[in-house]
């Protein structure tokens, strides 16, 4: 099955419009699709939408942002209930704060010599509550700051860096419950990205798990192929449902475009089977 449950519109940081990005996961083969737009779900009804027109198999998406031991983790929820009030709730108050940090972000831009970024990321911005460091890094790279949006991140946005500055997310426990106690499963986003020690990661799984994950992502492109080999057995060893997903955010910034990422290994159990009444198909 050529599923891709993990992607972003211009409702977060993504390029494309959900409908645009239907009609692509469509056209590239794409079986079951999700948009997960970073702690928001303003584009699902849209995507919803778009996808039965297209009769385009889809799962409800978002990908919470959480500090987890002062480390920025993605939870992605899969299959939850649109309409439920306490994830949208959830949601908003997760949004929060991202104009001040951008603000704040801007200000240690301007010390080193680059000002106006606050401004200049906003003409990327979509949906105003979503600010975020991909939009600062599209204007670093349309001014000629840097070259692409990795080595702005690389110069400029990660910790130590001049724009960088530390945000406190949701926590585990409330991300895992908002998805769960809206219908929905909830999935550790590219868990080699963070960089974590045994410990470190022994720590988020048992906990992810005691909360109710119940899934992780082993197929992404945020991985290697090597990650992906290390994370199915991550995945069995714990028990967890595996996703997969291709993070696409723009034809322009993404190398692996929606549905063109290798199948999960076989020994694993995919998450949409234990996803399969909450499947929109076309009415
Ligand atoms: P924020 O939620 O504002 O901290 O922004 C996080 C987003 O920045 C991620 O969802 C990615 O889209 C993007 N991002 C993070 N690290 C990098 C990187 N090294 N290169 C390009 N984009 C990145
Ligand atoms: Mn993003
Ligand atoms: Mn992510
Ligand atoms: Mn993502």
């Amino acid at each position: 099955m050529n599923a891709d449950l993990h992607c972003h519109s211009a409702v977060s940081d993504g390029t494309l419009e959900p409908e645009a990005l239907a009609a692509r996961a469509k056209a590239n083969g794409v079986e079951l699709w999700a948009l997960t737009d970073h702690d928001e779900i303003g584009g699902q009804q849209r995507a919803i939408a778009a996808a039965g027109a297209l009769g385009l198999p889809y799962l409800t998406g978002t990908e919470i942002s959480v500090t987890f031991a002062d480390v920025t983790v993605h939870i992605v929820g899969l299959g939850f209930d649109p309409d439920n009030a306490a994830l949208a709730a959830g949601l908003h108050a997760t949004r929060g704060g991202r104009r001040e940090r951008a603000m704040e972000m801007s200000e240690g831009l301007a010390k080193v010599g680059i000002h106006g970024a606050y401004d200049g990321a906003l003409q990327y911005v979509g949906n105003p509550e979503l600010i975020s460091r991909t939009h600062f890094a599209r204007f670093l790279v349309e001014t000629n700051v840097c070259h692409d949006t990795s080595e702005v991140f690389r110069k400029y946005l990660v910790e130590g860096k001049p724009g960088f500055v530390p945000h406190r997310w949701a926590t585990l426990r409330n991300a895992v419950h908002w998805i769960t106690d809206a219908g929905g499963i909830a999935v550790i986003a590219h868990p080699a990205r963070y960089k974590f020690s045994a410990n470190e990661e022994y720590a988020l799984f048992s906990e992810f798990k005691a909360h109710g994950g119940r899934g992780v992502e082993v197929v992404t492109g945020s991985h290697s192929s090597a990650d992906a080999v290390r994370y199915t057995e991550t995945a069995l060893e714990y028990g967890l449902l595996a996703s997969r997903g291709s993070d696409f955010h723009s034809p322009d910034e993404s190398h692996i475009d929606l549905g063109k990422l290798p199948a999960l290994p076989a020994r694993l159990t995919p998450v949409w089977t234990a996803l399969e009444s909450r499947i929109h198909v076309a009415a």
